[in-house]
């Protein structure tokens, strides 16, 4: 299978674009022809939770050996929950739980099967050098990275976050992480410092021959990698087919779904199922007070310019989506230098405008709605207090844009709320929205949280606070460079 780069003529086999993440010329990859290549999806919705996986990453990656076994090494046990993502009535929308693997995150769904990708494809390229994964991460994507490469063979991975910059949970999870090839470390810095340093570390080893000899090559688990969007395709059938047994819908009805929103990522992955055959009918993008999507769908416009806010749904504070290149190349036709043209804008100017033609083939698909601090506080509330369901804060972003959606539209069709973590990783912000006591610690609050409402705490965060702490680094912003050379020398990773 030969995947194109967003912003046109580069080209990289599926394997090797798995490898290389990022396309040489800034752009995504991408398989041009995903929408004519015919997929059995009715056949899909059949098949239990590994063997949907197993066809969907079939039909996006085929030049991928053993895809059966790279699915069963990725999830098999190591979810809460057989389903892996289970299905919940809550009131009159349903909630697909993406958050019962490891680290009580939506990311596991993906950093599972990542390093499975990695090796096999490493394999069947014929790379000898071991990949070492850097990443920088504002709290989620560090630790399911973690859990996802530790001691898998071939592979080493260094995660930098930004000092104080995360939750005592998100930094107790990273720091007591276990593994032979792991290395975490603090940054004197804001997590746009962490990002920069590991860019311009890749930009560097890249560019010279700081790595010459050493049989090592880095990589990325950031969602740009077409390894790690192609796994999230998989729920969108888990859910469908669910709606159908249980006799809410029939094979061929249009479902909804409401997609909690950062990078593009996870709602893209909806495209691609509604691409692949699968009757998904609206995509609802939910953004926080960083309303940039927002204000996209409604004006085609898409302006960086404006402040960043932080909010208490951390991993939607984002201003820059980058997997929405994925979908402008799909709207204009595969047209990449269109793309590359609002890339370049983008980058210089801080805006672009979408043309007529492929905004409106957009906005046939995806609605956007956001919500402020306080429309978060008073879903989690709502959800709770008429439903008897705890949501965290991103979750509770999306319930505010289904309903808001729902009003506006009249909405039929059965909706999916897309929920991305524990309300156990935000325990200050749910609490406060439940009006419940704020005293003690993170760990405390945990607690409270589970005797107010009797929701069981994830095993992987109960006990965290007992585990011993293996990684203590702080460096500055300026070492992430010679720290990363550091421990390939010392062959720490
Ligand atoms: C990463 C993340 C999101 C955003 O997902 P994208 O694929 O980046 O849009 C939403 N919620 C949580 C909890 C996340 O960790």
């Amino acid at each position: 299978m030969i995947y194109q780069s967003t912003r046109g003529g580069h080209t990289a086999a599926d394997t090797a674009a798995v490898l290389e993440g990022l396309a040489p010329d800034g752009g995504l990859y991408i398989d041009p022809a995903l929408a004519g290549r015919p997929f059995d999806w009715r056949n899909c919705l059949t098949l239990p939770p590994l063997g949907v996986a197993e066809a969907v990453l079939r039909h996006l990656l085929p030049g991928f050996e053993g895809m059966g076994e790279l699915v069963r090494r990725a999830y098999a046990g190591k979810f809460e929950t057989e389903e892996l993502t289970p299905l919940v009535q809550v009131g009159d929308e349903y909630v697909l739980e993406l958050f019962r693997g490891p680290t009580s995150a939506f990311k596991d769904v993906a950093l599972s099967m990542l390093p499975q990708l990695i090796t096999a494809a490493r394999r069947q390229e014929g790379v000898t050098d071991r990949i070492v994964i850097l990443t920088a991460t504002s709290g989620d994507t560090g630790k399911a990275a973690l859990e996802g490469f530790h001691d898998v063979e071939g592979t080493g991975i260094v995660v930098f976050y930004p000092d104080g910059g995360v939750s005592p949970v998100q930094r107790a999870q990273m720091a007591t992480q276990e593994g032979g090839n792991v290395k975490v470390c603090a940054v004197r810095g804001n997590f746009d410092d962490c990002q920069r340093g590991v860019k311009e570390a890749f930009a560097a080893i890249g560019s010279g021959d700081a790595l010459k000899g050493k049989g090592v090559r880095l990589s990325s688990a950031n969602s740009i990698n077409i390894g790690r969007l192609a796994p999230q395709v998989s729920y969108y059938f888990l859910a469908y087919g669910e709606l159908v047994r249980r006799g809410r819908i029939a094979v061929g009805d249009p479902v909804d779904f409401c997609v909690p929103t950062g990078n593009f990522g996870d709602i893209l992955a909806g495209y691609y199922a509604r691409l692949m055959g699968l009757p998904v009918g609206r995509l609802v993008c939910a953004s926080n007070a960083n309303r940039v999507l927002t204000d996209f769908l409604a004006t085609g416009v898409y302006d960086r310019r404006r402040d960043f806010l932080r909010t208490s749904s951390p991993s939607m504070d984002i201003l820059v989506s980058s997997n929405l290149e994925r979908l402008l190349y799909l709207a204009a036709g595969g047209d990449g230098a269109l793309v590359a043209g609002c890339m370049e804008r983008l980058s210089r100017d801080g805006v672009y405008t979408l043309p007529p033609e492929p905004m409106a083939k957009i906005r046939q698909v995806f609605s956007g709605f956001c919500c402020d601090e306080a429309g978060t506080e008073a879903a989690i509330a709502r959800v709770w207090r008429e439903r008897s369901y705890l949501c965290d804060t991103h979750t509770a972003v999306a319930f505010s844009a289904a309903w808001d959606y729902e009003k506006q539209s009249g909405g039929s069709a059965p909706m999916v709320v897309l929920s991305t973590a524990s309300p156990y990783k935000f325990p200050a912000a749910v609490l406060k929205a439940l009006g419940g006591d704020l005293s003690g610690d993170e760990f405390q609050q945990m607690e409270t949280l589970e005797r107010l409402t009797n929701v069981p705490i994830p095993k992987g965060l109960r006990g965290l606070k007992e585990k011993p702490v293996l990684h203590t680094d702080v460096i500055d912003k300026e070492q992430i460079l010679p720290y990363v050379l550091g421990l390939i020398d010392r062959k720490e990773v």
